[in-house]
């Protein structure tokens, strides 16, 4: 007989943890979800279709997965836990467009599993319930590597996806914010309480949707801006003076240059980084690469 009830039935999910006598594990930031509101919810923000290639991060034991299934052309899916993949082949048995792959997401090489799995130029949709330890370098993978995404839909910690459209000026601003910014829109999809997932995480969780977006100013390094972004963010409560000191040193003809930089971006150097948005910092690091001091 087939089974008709959702994994992320409440009753279902505990009773396939209680099957392998297994519990969530702390150190991979397991919280099963088991609200199928916010199942369908994330399903629909991410506006998956019969057309569309999905990667997940982190199955679990497949309650998001299953739903993905029920609508995508081909979900791959990648989980660290080797006793959750031992689960997902019993759980996820009935889907054949479901591939589970057992590896750490930032040890994988995403564009090639891409191409290997769903073809040439492939484009894909990210849908994830994120592990909250590596919430922040899944993100930047996601957006630094080179793959082609529609969106991604993904779960965090509430405090992240603030970080991720923070204002100028205000206390979330920051490097996460600006690296999200030259590639994306982030907007916040969903609020989650704690009570949606087994066991209930101790911090509040949004789901986030991004969509790409082009910057005002596109440069051909995007890595070498970034790091003038973190160099910039590195002391916040610092001048941007000061942090260009420290990153470039203090001899005479390094401070002539920069004062020469910040001139020709028009920005003041007793301004702290946290005051200048994406297009800003990015003719900043234009001056700057112009001066020879970053290239
Ligand atoms: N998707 C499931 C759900 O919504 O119920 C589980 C989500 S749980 C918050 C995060 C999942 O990510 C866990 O299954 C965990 O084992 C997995 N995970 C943790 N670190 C990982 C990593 N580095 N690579 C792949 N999966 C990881």
């Amino acid at each position: 007989m087939v089974d008709i009830i959702d994994i992320a039935d409440p009753m279902r999910t505990q009773a396939i943890l209680n099957t392998y006598g297994l519990h969530a594990k702390k150190k991979f930031g397991q919280n099963f979800l088991t609200d199928l509101n916010v199942l369908h919810g994330i399903v629909d923000a991410a506006e998956v279709t019969a057309d569309d290639y999905v990667i997940e991060i982190g199955p679990g034991i497949g309650s998001l997965t299953e739903q993905l299934a029920r609508v995508a052309k081909k979900v791959v899916a990648f989980e660290i836990d080797t006793e959750m993949v031992h689960v997902l082949s019993e759980t996820m048995q009935n889907y054949d467009n479901v591939k589970i792959i057992a590896a750490d997401i930032l040890e994988v090489h995403l564009s090639e599993i891409i191409t290997k799995e769903f073809g040439e130029g492939a484009h894909v949709k990210v849908v994830a319930n994120l592990p909250y330890y590596i919430t922040t370098p899944i993100l930047m993978q996601l957006l630094r590597t080179n793959i082609a995404w529609d969106n991604i839909v993904v779960m965090m910690q509430r405090e992240v996806a603030d970080r991720l459209n923070a204002a100028v000026g205000t206390k979330a601003y920051g490097v996460l914010t600006l690296t999200t910014e030259y590639f994306a829109k982030a907007k916040l999809a969903i609020e989650v309480p704690a009570e949606s997932f087994n066991p209930a995480p101790k911090v509040d969780s949004a789901v986030v949707k991004l969509t790409p977006s082009t910057p005002e100013i596109l440069v051909d390094q995007p890595e070498r801006l970034f790091g003038v972004i973190k160099g910039s963010f590195s002391h916040r409560r610092k001048s941007l003076w000061n942090n260009m000191l420290q990153t470039y040193g203090k001899d005479l003809d390094v401070k002539d240059k920069i004062k020469a930089a910040l001139e020709a971006a028009d920005i003041a150097p007793s301004i702290r980084a946290e005051r200048l948005n994406l297009t800003e910092l990015t003719a900043l690091y234009l001056a700057l690469r112009a001066q020879g001091l970053t290239n």
